[in-house]
């Protein structure tokens, strides 16, 4: 008897076995087609599943199987290429296979509804309607233009009413007189075109050439180009060519609310259906714009993480801008990494792929020097501007006034009233990182998390940046009741208030995400600055992803030592590419620009490395040490994290799965835990993990299988909560 295999969402890493729906004939089921969902029991719920296979016959007993209830779709909505990459992404991963398929999917159809194309919102007339002579209704001018215009066609949109003067309530006369009724249209399927392009530098003339002439089948290409060198007009023509052969192109970008800019440049050089894909849309919305890049319609879809799951009907093209971003991974649930989820897919679409930034990640750059990836680059700036020049200010000594030594102060009052932009960068939001006793030492800290509670002065608030907890600015020290609290430490909100102070007479700009709330802010925000006019923007790293802001040309580090001292294996790298991306922010166009950056240890080699060595070089050397140590990318990483009310319980589990995997695992696999992880408690939760670190890629899957298999089969206590993590981003 035929079984049908499915994918259901849930925490179990399996599949599972279904009689096909009752009364469905053999011929019947041996056409159903992976990928189309179903209607199934589940436990005591009714869910969507996925088909993953229909087989001959189940290891499982026939009698103990259920039935499906009901076929959602005839047909499968995405394509086998996307089927095969979840499933891809599911092993290498090690998650549940249901959850992985609901990536590729809206809510709405997750959810079983069944799926509609989307077309155009129009009317047309009904059987009465087109039994009228032409020349009806001659006394009422509107009504009669509006089925003059439905006589001429089978439908006409909503939007060509507009277009034609006619309003909706002169459509709903002729729906009372029951001449007309509304309908969809099908979505017009146009061809794209584009704009006249920049006229290309010579070096971005050969990147384009060489791309060109790698348009068809697989491949994987870094391009590695100095901040403000032009990558984007590179894509944009590109893009061009890939919509001129009638393909689609994916591009991700890390966060769409924090670069309108790159969407209007897009917009504007286009004559194409572009649409968007990220996490601030409503679900109908989403639909829409899956549907467009699904059906076809959809020219270049643009999205973040989650869109590297959209289903197209012709790729043609994969763009993953700010490769090395890290909001490409997920940290929570599904873990996975969009941009190497991107290359897996252009392999599996035989489209290829381009990674772009300024600061390729350690990763792209190993594979690239590897060979495995071809390698552009682009050395200078694009159009007449150049790198900025960088130095450093040795703060020790010095009398600072929120952060800012007077050397500081003046080059920013030289630049205001020279009428020019200053950016400043201080990766830390609120008022004060800390408030403590003057008496006695008391510290505030977060009741539910291993970590200090942040003053918040405006809102008169503490606030946990970790679990969001908040509570009320307290007045007395609970610990000894004295009434001396002092703030201590740095956030924007502080330096705000002094630079209000001290350059009142100019427009200042705090940029993080307390004053980042709303959904239009960044664009409102950019549309301000680049009007040109002087002033100052402070911020945190939010102000460096990708933006051009033409009139900055001074932008300062406030404080370089917080970034200094991590203990995370890719503390420096972060660190590298940080200070890169902020300081590309300067002279972009035309105006020379300076780069300071405050420090106590100036001397320090990674803050030498900054003025001396560029980018490139810098992560050339870091290679070469992670090469030394094993760490990645010269090594793999997987981590298996517990999550438990109490401290012991999550160690015992780890220990257990350690104790029981050991003999299995290959020689080259080193196992460090179980260990309390650094920040141990969070949101209340006791966090402790173990780590495995592998010399060899086959050796790591084969661990990783070994490992998350012991897991499984370990009694796990209530409450426990356990994840894996491939390839993770830190060691927190
Ligand atoms: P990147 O993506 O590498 O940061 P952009 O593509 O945003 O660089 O280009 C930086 C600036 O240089 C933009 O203002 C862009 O319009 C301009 N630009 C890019 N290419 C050219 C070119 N070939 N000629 C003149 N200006 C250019
Ligand atoms: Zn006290
Ligand atoms: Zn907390």
């Amino acid at each position: 008897m035929p079984v049908l295999r499915l994918a259901i969402p849930s925490p179990l890493r399996r599949l599972f076995d279904y009689l096909p729906p009752r009364g469905m004939s053999d011929a019947e089921v041996a056409s159903m087609q992976p990928g189309m969902r179903l209607s199934v029991p589940f436990g005591p719920r009714q869910v969507t599943g996925y088909l993953v296979a229909v087989c001959s016959d189940s290891e499982l007993p026939a009698a103990t199987l259920k039935h499906v209830d009901a076929i959602i779709d005839s047909q499968p909505l995405i394509p086998p290429s996307l089927l095969q990459l979840c499933e891809w992404a599911a092993r290498y991963y090690h998650h549940p296979p249901g959850e992985v398929f609901n990536a590729a999917f809206p809510r709405l159809l997750r959810e079983g509804k069944a799926h509609q194309s989307i077309g155009l919102p129009g009317w047309r007339l009904t059987t009465h309607g087109k039994g009228l002579p032409a020349g009806a209704l001659a006394r009422s001018p509107r009504q009669a233009q509006a089925l003059a215009l439905l006589q001429g066609a089978d439908a006409i949109s909503n939007r060509q009413f507009k277009d034609a003067g006619i309003s909706p309530g002169v459509l709903r006369e002729l729906q009372a007189k029951g001449l007309a009724q509304k309908c969809t249209l099908d979505s017009p399927s146009s061809d794209a075109s584009s704009r006249p392009a920049l006229e290309l530098n010579p070096e971005q003339a050969s990147v384009l050439s060489a791309l060109l002439k790698t348009t068809e089948g697989f491949s994987c290409t870094l391009l590695e180009g100095v901040t403000g060198s032009g990558k984007t007009e590179v894509y944009l023509q590109l893009i061009a060519d890939c919509l001129q052969r009638g393909k689609q192109a994916l591009v991700l970008i890390p966060e769409i609310g924090l670069t309108p800019q790159t969407l209007d440049r897009f917009g504007q050089r286009f004559e194409a259906n572009i649409v968007v894909l990220h996490s601030g849309l409503g679900e109908a919305e989403r639909y829409r714009s899956w549907e467009a890049a699904r059906d076809g319609s959809a020219h270049i879809v643009i999205g973040t993480r989650s869109a590297v799951f959209t289903p197209l009907r012709t790729p043609g093209l994969i763009i993953v801008d700010e490769e090395h971003d890290g909001s490409y991974k997920q940290q929570d649930g599904f873990r996975y990494s969009a941009r190497d989820v991107a290359v897996k897919r252009g392999q599996l679409e035989c489209c290829p792929v381009l990674l772009g930034s300024a600061t390729p990640s350690l990763e792209s750059l190993h594979n690239a020097v590897a060979g495995r990836y071809r390698h552009h680059h682009l050395r200078q700036r694009a159009g007449a501007a150049s790198l900025p020049a960088i130095s450093t200010i040795d703060v020790r000594r010095q009398e600072l006034q929120a952060g800012l030594s007077p050397a500081l102060i003046e080059a920013i009052d030289l630049r205001l009233k020279s009428r020019q932009q200053v950016l400043l960068f201080l990766n830390r939001r609120g008022y004060a990182p800390t408030l403590q006793c003057h008496d006695c030492g008391w510290v505030a800290e977060c009741r539910a998390c291993d970590a200090r509670l942040t003053v918040h002065r405006k809102l008169a608030r503490l606030r946990c940046h970790h679990c969001g907890a908040s509570e009320s600015m307290p007045r007395h020290c609970p610990q000894c009741h004295g009434n001396r609290l002092i703030s201590t430490g740095l956030g924007t909100e502080q330096t705000e208030g002094f630079l209000r102070r001290r350059f009142g007479q100019w427009p200042i700009f705090r940029v993080d995400s307390d004053t980042m709330q709303a959904r239009d802010a960044m664009r409102e925000l950019v549309t301000e600055i680049n009007r040109g006019e002087p002033g100052i923007l402070l911020g945190t790293q939010m102000l460096t992803k990708g933006h051009h802001f033409p009139a900055v040309s001074l932008v300062a580090v406030i404080d370089a030592d917080a970034l200094l001292f991590s203990a995370d294996f890719r503390g420096e790298e972060r660190m590298a590419q940080l200070l890169t991306q902020v300081a590309g922010r300067a002279g972009r166009v035309g105006l020379p620009g300076e780069v300071i950056i405050q420090s106590h240890y100036p001397d320090h080699p990674a803050l030498q490395a900054m003025v001396s060595v560029n980018y490139g070089d810098q992560a050339r050397a870091l290679l070469a040490n992670r090469r030394a140590t094993g760490m990645p990318p010269a090594g793999q990483l997987l981590i298996l994290r517990t999550d438990c009310a109490d401290s012991a319980t999550g160690e015992k589990f780890l220990q257990t799965v350690r104790d029981q995997a050991r003999a299995a695992l290959p020689p080259d696999i080193q196992l460090i835990g179980p260990l309390p992880s650094p920040m141990q408690r969070r949101a209340g939760k006791f966090r402790c993990q173990l780590i495995m670190l592998a010399r060899e890629r086959r050796s790591a899957r084969q661990a990783a299988a070994i490992l998350v298999a012991r897991a499984e089969a370990t009694p796990a206590r209530r409450g426990l909560k356990w994840s894996v993590d491939v390839d993770p981003l830190d060691l927190y």
